[in-house]
């Protein structure tokens, strides 16, 4: 425990460091993205859900009660051929409706919308109308519209297709439409089974979010906006039918959002996200590419089938086989624009996000996003592994893999959390933080690491008392200043400094006042001699001094004014005790008095006990 608060209060500093740093990073990703950091980390985020979508939706299967009959390529050209220009006229549908009525699904749903148009014929239309009034188990769709540049009066919506709901959630804001295109008022007029069918995408062109329950405003005479209601998408409204009279769910209108954004449909908590949206969990690819999605029925067999039937042949399909389905109706033709990119598909039909959708509702797997603090934590967590892997790990090579390991583990777990727990918890953010702290948790490390080599090799050449540096140190200068001499033939001096009499000194006043005197006759010469200059402790209260480049004279010049120094100020031992004292010096010079370490110690200490003989306080000559 104390090693450990010794080791944090060590690295107090870089710990701190380290807090800032995170405290920026947490702030830069999550709580103050400018839009366009947002827009990035958000369409990144987007694609590792796409990629965890695509691994997923291997393990998934579809339900087969949920059909498909789309207007495909063969039977728009044969629709074209036969009446013209699209849209066609409504009694076709009317007709294909009676076919697949008779074999009793349990629902169908036009993923069409029913509009006014130019080409229109009454009589037609009327077909269409009283089929939906004939078969109630039959939805249809309307789409809303927010062209800014819409010229059209918005039209009001009859208040039958709109819904009533209690949201209890704050940051519940599902999205507001201002246009809507509507269809035929005789459909409106007797049936109520109508929802919208908006599927905005995301940024990148994806769609993976459907809006659950939109609003629209109420609109007086004047088109004034006199107050707004909720309009659910088609298919939910068609599951609320489903779970009421095939699961006896007893869903009650109006429906509700609890306070975690869940809608609440019986035993079912459908999450949503806060503009209201379902997450869709996806199946794989389109039904159309991949055997083990959706299946699809070509709307021109139905038609066969029906002259076949006509004629007494043998039908394609049988009304037969739509027995307890739900039958979805749509278009797959590229002309009319109803192929959407999704997550598992480049080409994927309209219609097929409404069976996707379906089948996510009844198997109750919507994707639910963790929360912004869920998310800061797993972010804070990965990047406290990603600095403990720096620290604790000696080579770089294994903490990079380590940290890389860290990052697959880290990718496995939130595929295996979509798959079994249906969570999206963000790769995005934690991931390029985790990688920030990383870099910067190395940059920190080689910064201590740099720091302690300085401390250590402080240690290692300086003496503890005098700061100055020690023996070793002056052996190994006096070895590469002959070298460094002998190569470029220049000269260099050595001073042998000993204390005068201080054995008697320590006697007198004690070892403590002793040091003291230590400590100030090296702070002394160190301020009296140039910085590159070298000071060291010899030993016991023998000092030296390496001159750089100084000769003989300079040299001897030199420790006469280190003598005179020292002599000419008292040192204060105590307020009221001030002492003298002086020093002897002994000078040799290379190459002059020595060509080898040893032999310039030698002739500079002759010249020391020179001065001491001669009666101290001097520089000894051993020339005169
Ligand atoms: P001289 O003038 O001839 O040099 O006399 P001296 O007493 O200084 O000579 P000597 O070399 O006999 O004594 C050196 C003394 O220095 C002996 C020792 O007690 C003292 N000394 C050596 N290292 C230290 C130290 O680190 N601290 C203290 N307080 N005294 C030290
Ligand atoms: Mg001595
Ligand atoms: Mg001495």
């Amino acid at each position: 425990m104390d090693k450990i608060f010794s080791l944090l209060h060590r690295h107090r500093y870089d710990i701190f460091c380290c807090c800032v740093i995170t405290v920026i990073l947490v702030l830069f990703i999550f709580v103050l993205p400018n839009n366009e950091t947002k827009n990035i980390l958000n369409i990144i985020e987007n694609k590792t859900f796409d990629i965890r979508q695509n691994i997923i939706s291997k393990d998934k299967h579809v339900s087969k009660d949920i059909v498909i009959v789309t207007v495909d390529d063969p039977s728009y050209e044969y629709l074209i051929e036969t009446y013209g220009d699209w849209p066609i006229p409504r009694h076709i549908y009317a007709k294909v409706l009676d076919y697949i009525q008779q074999g009793n699904p349990k629902f169908v749903a036009f993923d069409l919308l029913f509009v006014k148009s130019l080409n229109r014929i009454p009589q037609s239309d009327n077909q269409l109308v009283d089929a939906f009034s004939k078969y109630k188990n039959t939805y249809t769709a309307f789409n809303f519209d927010d062209y800014s540049f819409d010229l059209r009066e918005p039209p009001s919506i009859d208040e039958k297709l709109s819904t009533d709901i209690i949201i209890k959630s704050e940051n519940f804001r599902p999205y507001k439409f201002t246009n809507c295109r509507m269809i035929l008022q005789e459909i409106i007029d007797v049936t109520d089974k109508i929802g919208h069918i908006n599927t905005p995408k995301s940024d990148d062109g994806f769609i993976r979010y459907i809006p659950a329950l939109v609003n629209y405003p109420v609109y007086d005479e004047n088109f004034e906006e006199i107050g707004s209601r909720y309009y659910l998408y088609m298919t939910l409204k068609l599951a609320v039918e489903y779970l009421n009279k095939y699961e006896n769910q007893n869903i009650e209108f109006p429906l509700v959002v609890d306070s975690k954004n869940n809608l609440l449909l019986g035993s079912r908590k459908i999450p949503l996200t806060d503009n209201g949206e379902f997450i869709l969990n996806w199946y794989g690819d389109s039904g159309l590419n991949n055997p083990n999605s959706f299946k699809y029925i070509s709307f021109w067999e139905i038609i066969k089938s029906l002259q076949l039937l006509e004629k007494g042949h043998k039908v394609l399909i049988e009304p037969d086989f739509f027995k307890d389905k739900i039958v979805y109706i749509g278009t797959n033709v590229f002309s009319l624009s109803d192929i959407k990119t999704v997550p598992t598909g480049k080409y994927f039909p309209g219609v097929e996000m409404h069976a996707t959708l379906l089948n996510n509702i009844l198997d109750n797997n919507l994707i639910k996003k963790a929360s912004i603090p869920v998310n800061i934590v797993i972010s804070l967590l990965l990047s406290l592994l990603a600095a403990v892997t720096v620290f604790k790990m000696r080579s770089v090579f294994f903490s990079v893999m380590i940290f890389l390991g860290l990052l697959i583990l880290y990718l496995y777990v939130s595929t295996f959390v979509m798959n079994h727990f249906n969570l999206w918890v963000w790769i995005a953010a934690p991931v390029l933080m985790s990688v920030f702290m990383f870099i910067i948790s190395f940059i920190i490390k080689y910064l201590i690491k740099s720091r302690d080599f300085e401390y250590t090799y402080k240690l290692a050449t300086t003496d503890g008392l005098t700061e100055l540096y020690n023996h070793r140190y002056f052996q190994e200068t006096m070895t590469k200043k002959i070298q460094n001499c002998s190569k470029n033939n220049t000269k260099f001096s050595l001073i042998m400094i000993d204390i005068d009499f201080f054995k008697k000194f320590n006697d007198k006043y004690g070892h403590q006042a002793g040091d003291a005197v230590l400590k100030h006759v090296a702070k002394t010469l160190k301020s009296n001699v140039r910085a590159d200059d070298y000071v060291c402790r010899y030993g016991g209260e023998e000092m030296t001094v390496i001159l750089n480049s100084s000769d003989k004279s300079e040299a001897v010049k030199i420790a006469k004014s280190l003598c005179k120094v020292i002599s000419s100020k008292e040192f204060e031992l105590s307020p009221d005790l001030s002492v003298n004292i002086t020093i002897s010096l002994g000078v040799s010079t290379y190459p002059d008095n020595g060509k080898t370490s040893a032999e310039l110690i030698e002739y500079a200490d002759k010249c020391l006990y020179m001065a001491k003989e001669n009666g101290r306080n001097q520089v000894g000559n051993l020339e005169q």
